[in-house]
């Protein structure tokens, strides 16, 4: 057995996964109670009347690729958040373990964690938004089963050293799970860790179609870890894992010239990422645009509340952070278009004269 497999609930051992149905076409369906007609509007290739494939295989094999690891690596999710939840269930124990995550940093970690009942170990990151190792090193006890880490992380753009990343899978081989959400890996200088998938049985990696991919409407997440793993959670998880519809976007989003299409666009947003920075850094309201290696950047305004009532004003919304612990007088801003951006800049300059002609 691997190092990992026995973090997982006991009581979860010797469960039994739900028996879908046959994904077969082609062949007289009477085993699933399936409706034997098909809307007229349905253009669908296997007719939403059908159950989808359990294991998508088409879909596994186009996101191993993409991702550079074995399909047996490969596990389909609705979203990012439905791994984070099943990872959650499937090691913690209810009013035992708990999770440890290293604010500030993505919400639902800690959302999944208290909806299984399991406790929440927060290690923060330091001031420059660097991993605390030694401190969640020192945090991770017994009972801490799964340790969140994000990177690029939300909401600080910041990375996690592969040196961190390294100690802590090394460190807590048989202790604990490190899961390595990298959401918006893709806008990011490091290629992610997925080279170290092979190396760590106890590394988890949590990749989505949400961000760079434009598909956050169709909820394709995947999960990525050594096959034995992805076979034990695959039994936990939902028997029907994603939508038909949903399959059929994410097949058509990573045909090959899509992928040239989307490589280049999120090269442009890095470069708006970097413009609206430098723009945002210019103006006076403005404290702090901190780095970002994400498609948003963290913005410290002299007024946070005022900011955020400009840019409502304007019609634009900005994600407020200004009341998590670190981040006060704190926005997140996502990289718009470059109309967008300009629209928000805008909106951020006229709050500046009206707080120049208040103080005069
Ligand atoms: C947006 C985001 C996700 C993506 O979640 P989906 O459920 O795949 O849409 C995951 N992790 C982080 C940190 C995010 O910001």
């Amino acid at each position: 057995m691997s190092g990992t497999l026995h973090l997982l609930r006991p009581d979860l051992r010797d469960f039994t996964a739900y028996h879908a149905a046959s994904p077969r076409r082609g062949v007289v369906r009477l085993h699933a109670n399936e409706a034997s007609w098909r809307a007229d509007w349905d253009e669908t290739d296997d007719g939403l009347n059908r159950y989808p494939d359990p294991r998508p295989e088409a879909l596994v094999h186009a996101l191993a690729a993409l991702y550079g690891v074995v399909p047996g690596s490969v596990l389909v999710t609705r979203g990012s958040d439905d791994a984070i939840d099943l990872l959650v269930r499937a090691f913690c124990v209810a009013g035992e373990d708990a999770v440890l995550v290293t604010p500030p940093t993505f919400g639902m970690y800690a959302v999944a964690a208290r909806l299984q009942g399991a406790g929440v170990v927060a290690v923060p990151l330091q001031r420059d938004f660097s991993l605390d190792t030694a401190g969640v090193l020192a945090a991770t006890r017994a009972h801490v089963k799964l340790v969140f880490l994000c990177s690029p992380n939300n909401p600080t753009g910041s990375l996690v050293s592969p040196r961190a990343v390294d100690t802590l899978c090394r460190e807590l081989h048989g202790r604990a799970v490190v899961v390595v959400d990298e959401a918006y890996v893709e806008f990011s200088r490091h290629p992610g860790f997925a080279d170290r998938l092979a190396r760590y049985p106890n590394l988890v990696l949590l990749r989505t179609l949400s961000k760079a991919w434009g598909l956050a409407g169709a909820r394709v997440g995947t999960l990525l870890a050594e096959p034995e793993l992805v076979a034990v959670l695959r039994a936990l998880a939902p028997p029907y894992p994603l939508p038909s519809l949903a399959t059929e976007a994410a097949l058509r989003r990573l045909q090959p010239a899509e992928l040239a299409a989307t490589r280049r666009r999120t090269a442009a947003v890095v470069r708006r990422r970097e413009a609206l920075a430098e723009a945002l850094q210019a103006l006076p309201a403005v404290r702090r645009a901190w780095p970002s290696e994400g498609n948003f950047l963290l913005v410290r305004f002299a007024d946070a509340a005022a900011a955020m009532a400009a840019c409502e004003a304007a019609g634009v919304l900005v994600r407020d952070f200004s009341r998590q612990p670190g981040l006060s007088g704190c926005l997140r801003i996502t990289v718009g278009t470059a109309a967008e951006n300009r629209k928000l800049l805008r909106a951020l300059a006229r709050l500046e004269g009206k707080m120049v002609n208040a103080r005069g």
